[in-house]
């Protein structure tokens, strides 16, 4: 299976505006002239005054990371009013709440919008470099107010409305910011998210955070205490805001925001963004990609508090001048296929979303996508975490009809856009891989020790060479970015990601090197064990990790979700399944049937902790606070204690 290639559809190549030729030429002007191909790709942002360097980068050492350092900009020039001459009336961006209210803002609606925020940021006192936190439900405002803090030459710091008051706090403190934006609540299904009272307590809670404004704007207009002197109704303030405000002229290398990560694999670390080189990758990514046009309708699932959200709902969309969906609710509220209704009702052409998403949705079953005419589809994504074939397969026959490429996306936080992706039109498909690098992306693997892996293998995945969108340190420590990322192997980035390459020069990715599993001195990467589970679709979704084994160095245990509950007899074919496409050698220790897995609030397994419980380690599960749903963890310790 892993060897079944899928090329674009005709009706899909022959109005792609990268071919096989034209890809090429592009790599070979990467990597002939790169200073020359840089500041072209440069020219896809609108610059105050354009960069005459291209990179300045340095992964020895200090490590120095710079990008057309030259150049000036502000980042919503390129995403507003660039397009006010040109597209004004198009619609750039359509929000849907969970209960079927909509809005439609224009480019000129919306380039208005945040101009009166930038306003009431700069009436507060919020200038260049200063920090706002953006804690918003998935409503327009989200998006405007990253971009007012970018016109303002503030650096945004989006938290996640699902964030605990510790989660909030300690972003608050680390990052230092002087002002958050708020709502009154958040709508999540029938529930209702507090965001104003656990902002309130995370601001009580620790003594170390520097805000001194709280705005708050009215989403379900349900009660809520304003602290006088610090609390601000958004509304108003708006409503007397002047429609038009003049952009700060930053430098290329002013940040323009931090972002922390998932925290799948320890304390968050927030990656601190530069301007110019983060919106040229932004925009060059999103239009080769996603083979952007200008009639798409592009609609990425994820929270705008993920980089996924930053780069691909909004900066790398509005840069190219797309229009963009937002939807506030979940999969299946009120009832299964509610997504599939946005995409029917916006006539949705790219659908961007993870694989935990298209797991749920599979499990669904396919009556329910089959309800619902996603004939306007033309473009289907996957990121986040591996994708299994199996799952790829279910996305292209039954939600693109075989109509539309499936782009694996491969890339970080850190990273800032996409790294390993198929570009549509010209690099074939393989179910389960993330292809080839992006034209100018340098990617290696190296062994354990440090040695270049040349052609087919696996190994630890690395970055040979900077590229504009890469993080440029971690805010406020940066010997700790240095020891992360760089000092694996002197001169390489390292992912912290394992994959493989095949004889195509193809990429699979494997798992987080931290998540190997060594049985006997065979290596295994999660992924794999999970992708085979994935072929016996009486499991909606599994986890593998190793535990210390006395004569096998390390034993594997899977944790799996049967996907109806009833679970008599099942662990057998698990073992089966993994006998079947891995090999004897991998058959599992044990097998636990658990209801749910402890997933990040980005929808990533979270297997450190997975480790600890298969190992009985109970006392030292770490930091809970990144996790989706805690109670998760005492509903598998339960499990396990049942299955001995
Ligand atoms: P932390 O760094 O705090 O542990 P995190 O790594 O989950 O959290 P993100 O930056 O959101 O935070 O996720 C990036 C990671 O997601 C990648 O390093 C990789 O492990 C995984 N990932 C993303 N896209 C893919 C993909 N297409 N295929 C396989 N893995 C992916
Ligand atoms: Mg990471």
């Amino acid at each position: 299976m892993q060897d079944e290639i899928f090329h674009a559809p005709p009706a899909f190549a022959a109005q792609a505006a990268v071919d096989a030729d034209r890809r090429r030429l592009m790599e070979q002007a990467a990597s002939a002239r790169p200073e020359q191909f840089w500041l072209e790709q440069a020219g896809r942002i609108a610059w105050a005054s354009p960069p005459t360097i291209a990179s300045a980068s340095d992964f020895t050492g200090d490590v120095a990371i710079r990008w057309f350092a030259d150049g000036t900009l502000n980042a919503s020039i390129s995403c507003l009013d660039r397009h006010l001459a040109t597209r004004p009336d198009q619609v750039a961006l359509i929000w849907e709440g969970q209960d079927g209210q909509s809005e439609r803002l224009t480019y000129a609606a919306l380039h208005e919008r945040v101009c009166r925020m930038a306003n009431v940021l700069r009436t507060l006192g919020v200038g260049r470099g200063d920090r706002v936190a953006v804690h918003l439900p998935l409503v327009a405002d989200s998006v405007v107010a990253m971009l007012a803090c970018a016109r303002v030459g503030a650096v945004h710091v989006v938290l996640f409305g699902g964030f605990s008051a510790e989660a909030l706090a300690d972003r608050l403190a680390d990052s230092g910011a002087i002002v958050a934006i708020t709502a009154d609540e958040a709508r999540r299904g029938a529930k209702r998210v507090p965001l104003k009272a656990m902002m309130d307590e995370a601001l009580a809670r620790t003594d170390a955070h520097a805000v001194r404004a709280l705005l708050v704007l009215r989403v379900t207009g349900a009660e809520i205490v304003m602290q006088p002197g610090r609390d601000y109704a958004l509304a108003p303030l708006l409503a007397q805001a002047a429609a038009d405000c003049p952009a700060e002229t930053m430098s290329a290398e002013d940040p323009l925001f931090v972002l922390y990560t998932s925290g799948s694999t320890g304390k968050p670390k927030g990656m601190v963004h530069a301007t110019g080189g983060y919106m040229v990758w932004a925009a060059f990514t999103h239009d080769l990609v996603f083979d952007h046009r200008p009639d798409d309708v592009f609609w990425c699932t994820a929270d705008v508090a993920w980089i996924t959200g930053h780069s691909y709902v909004v900066y790398g969309p509005l840069a190219n001048g797309g229009t963009i969906l937002l939807f506030e609710g979940l999969p299946s509220h009120p009832a299964p296929g509610r997504w599939w209704q946005v995409i029917a009702r916006h006539r949705v052409t790219t659908f961007y979303t993870a694989p935990t998403a298209i797991r749920a949705l599979m499990r669904e079953g396919d009556d329910v996508v089959a309800r619902h005419d996603l004939s306007s589809l033309r473009l289907l994504g996957s990121v986040g975490e591996p994708i299994s074939p199996d799952a790829w397969l279910w996305f292209h026959d039954v939600v693109g009809q075989g109509r539309c490429p499936v782009v694996d996306t491969w890339w970080q936080t850190e990273t800032g856009g996409i790294m390993i992706a198929p570009l549509p039109a010209s690099v074939p498909q393989k179910p389960g891989s993330a292809t080839l690098p992006l034209p100018g992306v340098h990617s290696v693997l190296l062994t354990d020790k440090g040695a270049v892996i040349a052609g087919e293998g696996e190994g630890c995945l690395c970055m040979a060479q900077s590229w504009p969108g890469q993080a440029r340190t971690i805010w406020g420590d940066h010997a700790r970015f240095r020891q992360t990322y760089f000092s694996f192997a002197p001169g390489y980035y390292f992912s912290g990601d394992g994959a493989r390459r095949d004889s195509d020069g193809y990429y699979w990715i494997t798992g987080r090197v931290d998540d190997v599993i060594n049985v006997s001195g065979h290596r295994i990467g999660s992924a794999e064990i999970e992708d085979a589970v994935a072929t016996d679709h009486r499991f909606a979704e599994c986890a593998a990790v190793g535990i210390a084994h006395d004569l096998k160095g390390q034993g594997l245990v899977v944790f799996a979700v049967p996907r109806d509950g009833t679970a008599d007899g099942l662990a057998g074919h698990a073992t089966q399944a993994i006998v079947r496409v891995v090999g004897r050698y991998a058959a599992p220790e044990t097998i636990y049937l658990v209801p749910d897995l402890p997933k990040t609030r980005s929808g990533k397994i979270v297997r450190r902790l997975l480790r600890k419980i298969a190992g009985h380690e109970l006392d030292g599960l770490g930091d809970l606070s990144t996790l989706a749903d805690p109670s998760v963890v005492d509903r598998l310790v339960d499990a396990v204690a049942r299955q001995g």
